[in-house]
């Protein structure tokens, strides 16, 4: 069995940082799953369509394309709600779910594992993994990162905004029926709000070896 890092919580936690940080350390290959879910939604906005259509939302799962991930747009604020929409769609997360299983089975460039982020990989789309960490951070302190993030893209965006938009997700993102953003029970959960991304990355690579997974040498 190829191992599976699973990566999950709220956006600007800082689990992209924290995965990509980890897939380098361990040599394994490392997937967004939120991109799979924004360029499904700005599919259906490039369309001009409803991403709470649940036609529209399929159609766009299922023709996604490997490019469509590169593109820059997925970034901003209204791609992500878009995403959100999208996402509360039981056929499109179904559509999305083989990507994912495949992408960690068959991992791109031959790694010998893979790192996966997003809102359910330890709950729903690898539950048997011994490899889970659930990363938090207080609100204000995400829309903070997220808003110095968006700015270093040259995306314009003010802090109200960006602070409703975290929790106009979260709320949806939690609450939604299918596969919503919950810890797994077997998850070590990291509280970022006052850690640098250094001290996230030794106290996630503790438990990863604590649990027998070391990098190579
Ligand atoms: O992680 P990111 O903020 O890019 O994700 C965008 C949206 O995609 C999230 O707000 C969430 O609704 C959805 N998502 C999801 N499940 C995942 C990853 C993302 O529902 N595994």
């Amino acid at each position: 069995m190829i191992p599976v890092i699973a990566i999950d919580g709220p956006a600007a936690a800082g689990k992209g940082t924290l995965a990509r940080r980890i897939a380098e350390t361990y040599g394994f290959a490392y997937l967004d799953t939120g991109l799979l879910y924004r360029a499904t939604g700005w599919k259906v906005l490039s369309a001009g369509d409803d991403p709470e259509n649940p036609e529209s939302a399929l159609k766009g799962a299922q023709t996604l394309a490997p490019d469509d991930l590169d593109n820059p747009e997925l970034r901003g604020d209204e791609t992500a709600q878009a995403a959100s929409k999208v996402a509360a769609i039981p056929s499109v997360r179904a559509a999305l779910l083989d990507f994912q299983r495949n992408f960690a089975e068959h991992p791109p460039t031959g790694a010998k594992g893979a790192v996966i982020d997003g809102r359910d990989i330890g709950t729903v789309v690898f539950p048997a993994t011994p490899y889970k960490l659930f990363i938090i951070a207080a609100l204000e302190v995400r829309a903070e990162r997220r808003l110095k993030e968006l700015r270093q893209r040259g995306i314009e965006s003010i802090h109200a905004r960006v602070l409703q938009d975290m929790k106009d997700r979260d709320a949806r993102d939690s609450q939604r029926d299918i596969a919503p953003l919950a810890k797994a029970e077997d998850a070590f959960q990291i509280d970022t709000t006052e850690m640098d991304a250094e001290s996230v990355f030794s106290a996630a690579l503790s438990y990863l070896v604590s649990r027998s997974l070391k990098p190579a040498s």
